[in-house]
Parts: structure tokens; sequence; C-alpha cells
């Protein structure tokens, strides 16, 4: 028989909405049991016994109640209404069936830097617990007066020495302050009374403001969380892995993904860490996207199959039975799906990769809970899977050319056109997906766990519209998706074009590319000379080099790798566009600081087009 999976706990102050939406989203996406913070109950009309049946009833256990703050090292009257402040604490958790206490280390005017008395009164709480079957949980706040890592906390705990009395270790508060995790595996296992999850940004700011806004759920972060959560479990503790994240946008975010998000990022940390997580299969090997789906209006739909014809691409074939036109260059596949009733409407609705098995991919998409898509197909057609990505884009998982069901291919007879002969197009180098501001964060962590990429570092630019931020996440070798989103919500003064989707379409030289394009008259969009006189002030390019980048509108950057030499389209409907890149020297990144530069003409080219 398997090892079980680790019970899974979310602190239901990870989540929006009042107690009763939290509890119900935590158990839809499938936890084990909830800390129940206390604000959350106190703000209820449910009494704590209703709690306790509501959780019961979800199949819920609650495993923590919390917080109580203030409690040590205090003068004796003080400890006396702390003391009886508790046992009115311990009464609702009676009612709620919960039997763990969260004490946080004290911020309090009041309190003196005294271990031993801190450790003596802590003592005492612990008896007044026992006494009712119950035990407490000490945990260093990062920001608390005297006790603000989890190696002094400790020390407080274990000279108290009471059995009812133990740590309660999170990760925010002894990584946040660079403390050594490795010192944990001294800290006996049955001392460990809980433990407590959460993943941040490195940011050089104040721990408190840094704790309450920018924690993340594992995995979204910067964190090392599967090492810190290695050392405790060497310990022996085996206690549920529980999460804890008090961030700006999950606090208004839809609970029920948002606890979905929380479950994928627990069960990511757990393969991480070699757990058992029932139903996962490691993600199969990509080996770059089989197609790219744009879903047009009538109006788009036109003006996408001129561009597609003007970039050197070739309607070669049509859906059986879905008005979803083929279009090829190269290694590049497009469809155009007439779906949208809208005219002008133009938007990725689907993007494809190649896996080595797509059976076993829709296998961990399902287990990274991400659940595979119904789709409507003839009987001869291919059996393809799909998810959703919280953006709503189609994730399809091809093995294209296989003999099996998976040759989506074979569901597009060819149409008679010969191929055209093309611009040097080979295939699609990557996709970019502005990301609604609620689901950044989200996004880098489905395309991670669901289909087993890795999240580059985040970059931030000032662009026209305000400040952007930027993430990719890739296999490293065929397949890359530019993640990019606004840092804070759009107010009314905002571009036109509010999400842009691009595709971008490799070529081995830009250049020839580009001058072909030029010839036919293709829409390329027009940069600058502005761009190319500060080009050449940064960087010493070959003059010849540089004039030709300026009359072909290519943009240049470099990184310690290579370079990378690119150029875009006007836009077409009401949000696409296309973009096309020579990496040379192995080139990693998507030169995102060339992007306020294709913002700017794009707007001028929507204002002369419409002006
Ligand atoms: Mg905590």
């Amino acid at each position: 028989m398997s090892a079980p999976d680790a019970r899974r706990v979310i602190a239901t102050v990870c989540l929006s909405g009042t107690l009763e939406d939290k509890l119900v989203a935590a158990a839809a996406a499938g936890f084990d049991g909830v800390e129940i913070f206390e604000n959350d109950l106190i703000a209820s009309a449910a009494s704590p016994a209703e709690i306790r049946r509501h959780c019961v009833d979800l199949g819920l256990t609650i495993d923590l109640y919390q917080p109580f703050r203030d409690f040590e090292a205090v003068p004796p009257e003080t400890l006396r209404a702390n003391l009886r402040r508790a046992e009115r604490k311990f009464d609702v958790m009676e009612q709620l069936g919960a039997d763990l206490m969260l004490v946080c280390s004290t911020v309090s005017p009041d309190a003196v830097d005294d271990d031993e008395l801190a450790a003596e009164q802590l003592r005492l709480l612990a008896e007044r617990a026992a006494a009712r079957g119950m035990r407490i949980a000490y945990e260093a706040l990062a920001w608390g007066r005297f006790v603000t890592t989890y190696d002094h906390s400790w020390r407080i705990v274990r000279s108290a020495d009471h059995p009812a009395l133990g740590l309660c270790l999170d990760s925010f508060h002894v990584l946040s302050r660079g403390s050594d995790p490795a010192l944990i595996r001294t800290i006996p296992g049955e001392k460990l009374f809980f433990l407590q999850l959460a993943d941040a940004p490195r940011m050089d700011m104040d721990v408190l403001q840094w704790s309450r806004h920018h924690r993340l759920f594992p995995g979204q972060g910067s964190f090392d969380l599967p090492t810190f959560v290695a050392n405790v479990l060497a310990t022996g503790y085996r206690g549920p892995l529980s999460l804890e994240v008090f961030n700006d946008v999950f606090r208004q975010a839809d609970p029920k993904p948002a606890a979905v998000d929380a479950m994928r990022s627990l069960r990511l940390l757990e393969e991480q860490l070699g757990l058992p997580v029932t139903g996962l299969v490691p993600a199969p090997e990509l080996s770059g996207y089989a197609f790219a789906e744009l879903a047009v209006g009538e109006g788009a739909g036109s003006r996408l199959a001129d561009a597609l014809t003007a970039l050197g691409f070739t309607l070669t074939g049509k859906h059986r039975s879905k008005p979803v036109q083929l279009w090829e260059q190269g290694g590049a596949r497009v469809l155009l799906n007439s779906n949208s009733s809208t005219s002008d409407s133009a938007a990725i609705g689907a993007l494809a990769v190649e896996s080595a098995d797509p059976i076993r991919s829709a296998q961990r998409a399902d287990a990274m809970r991400a659940p595979i898509l119904p789709r409507s197909r003839g009987p001869e057609e291919a059996s393809l899977s799909s998810v959703a990505a919280p953006d709503g884009t189609e994730v399809f998982f091809c093995r294209t050319g296989a003999e099996n069901a998976a040759d989506w291919l074979a569901d597009f007879p060819g149409t008679a056109t010969p191929l055209a002969p093309g611009l040097g197009i080979t295939g699609i180098d990557h996709i970019a997906l502005t990301q609604p501001f609620d689901h950044f964060d989200e996004a880098a962590l489905f395309y991670r766990a669901v289909v087993g990429l890795d999240p580059e570092p985040i970059t931030e630019f000032a662009a026209p519209f305000g400040m952007v931020r930027s993430r990719g996440v890739t296999d490293r070798g065929s397949v890359r998706i530019a993640l990019n989103g606004t840092l804070v919500r759009r107010g009314e003064w905002a571009p036109a074009v509010r999400d842009p989707q691009h595709i971008a379409f490799a070529t081995a030289d830009a250049l020839a590319t580009a001058r072909a394009l030029h010839e036919r008259g293709a829409p390329v969009l027009r940069i600058p000379d502005n761009y190319y006189d500060d080009l050449e002030a940064r960087v010493d390019l070959d003059p010849e080099l540089l004039a030709e980048l300026r009359a072909n509108s290519v943009l240049y950057d470099r990184d310690e790798h290579g370079e990378f030499l690119h150029l875009f389209t006007e836009l077409f409907g009401s949000r696409i566009f296309f973009e096309v890149v020579q990496r040379i020297d192995g080139y990693r990144g998507c030169a995102v600081a060339n992007a306020p530069i294709r913002m700017a003409a794009h707007r001028r080219q929507r204002l002369a087009n419409t002006g």
C-alpha cells in the first residue's frame, strides 16, 4: 500500500469572503482542514458550534484557532487578564472542536524582555490548555517585540518544558529574517505542533508590510520552501502542511479558484519534496508548439487571413466539422476559428504544446486540479485533451503526426492551395498573454504545476500606460510563454487595447524576413528614429547593421548569451498582433526593455488608422 498524502490545510485568512464562503471554497478545492482566523469567526453570525457542524458537513477539520496575541512576559495584573481572555477563547475552541491554539510572540508595550518570565507564563497557559485537552503552539513573529526568530521561540518553549506547549513554525517568519532553516533539525519533531507555509517575492521592505500584503502560495515567490519543509520533516514532524498567506490580491479574488490555486501550490511542493500525491505523474517532456488558435469575428478574421498571407503563411486545411482554418509556414501553425459573433474580436483562444505523452499530460493536469475540458467532436475526429488556464486560454496537449487518436492534423483535410514559398518563418517562438491583474501569480503557478514549465524571474518596466510586470515560463528549449500584467488595477485612463496578446514566430534571419515583408507591403509596425538613435548610443553596433535595423523597423536586444532581433506587425482586430524574432547564440529573453517602444508605436498606429 502506498503512503497516504500529507494532510492539507488552509488558513481562512488566505481567502476572500465570509467565513462560510471560505469554508465552502476550501472544501471544494479538496483541503482536509482549516485554520480558523479569529476575525473571520467574530464577523460570522453562525455560532462556533454551528461552524463546527458546517465543517463536519463539508468534510473539514479545524486544525488551528488563531491568533492569540500579546500574552507572555507581562506584569501580574496583565497576566491575570490574559489568562481570563485565554479561558474564554478555550470556550470558543471547545465549541469549535479545535484543540490547538496559536500564540504569537508579543508585540505589546506592556511586555518585558525576560525569557524566563515568558517561559513561566507560557507554561501556565499550557497547563490551563492541557486541563481542557488543548495545546498551545508558540510562533515567533518576525516583527515580535523581543522574540523574532524561531530559535529564540524554541529556547523559550524548551525552557517552559510542558507537553502541551510546542512551536508553530511559519516559513515566512523564518525565511524573511534570513534564519538558517537547517537548525530546525535540532528540534524534536514532537515539539513542532504546527507548520504554516507561505512563499513571498524577495523584497527590501518592512517585514510586517511584506508579510501582510505580499505573501504568496508556495511556488509563486522566491523562498526555498522545499529545503525549509525538508528540514521540518527531518525532525519527524507529521502534522499537516498548512497555508497561511496574507495577500492583497487573494483577499479580493473569488475564493473558489483561489483555493484551487492554493491546493495546486501544495501539490507541487509535495512533488518537489518527493511526498506521495495521489494521481500525480511527472510532467512529460515538451517539444514545441503544435499550434496557436485565434478566436475571431468576421472582420478580424479576414484581416488576420490577409496578415498571415502577407507574412508568408498558406491556408493549408479546413476543419471537417468546425469553422476553423489551418494556416502553416515552416513548423508554425495558426488556426483561425471563426467562432466569435463580434466582428472585430480577435483573441488567442487556445495554445497547443507537443507532449511526449498527451495522456499523461492530461492525467497530471487533472491531479493538479486543472480538469480536462469537455469537448464536442465528430466520430472520426482526434481525441485531444485540453485544460483551461486561469485567464481562460485553452491549453491542448498534442502529439502531431502520432499514429494514434491524438493526431489533430488529420481533422484538417488539405486545401488545393499550393504552399507559398514563405518568408523564413520556421515555427512559433513564444506566445505572449496579458494576464488579468488578479491572475498573474496564479498563471505562473498554473504553467509550472500543470504544464511543467519553469518560471523565470519577474521583470517590471514603465510602459506608456502604467507599470507592467512580465514573467516568462519556459521549458528552456521549445516552449515559452510570456505572461504580462499591470502592477495595479487600471483606472479610466487606459489604452483602448487593454489586454493585447501576440504570437511570436521564429526566423533564422530577421532582416531577410523584414526586407521581404516590406517588399510586399506587409503591415509592419513602424519604429521611430529616436529608438535607433538611442540604440546607437547604448550599443556599439556595426553602422551597416544599425542602418538595416532602422530601415526595416527591426528592434535589437542582447543579453549575456547572445543577441535578439525582432519586429512587430500592426494590431489586427481587438487585441492581436504578431512578432517575428531571431535568437542568436542562445539569447534567452523576450526583449522586455523594447516593449514600451512597441506599445507607443501601436498607439500611434491605432490613432493614425482611426483618425
Ligand atoms: Mg503564521
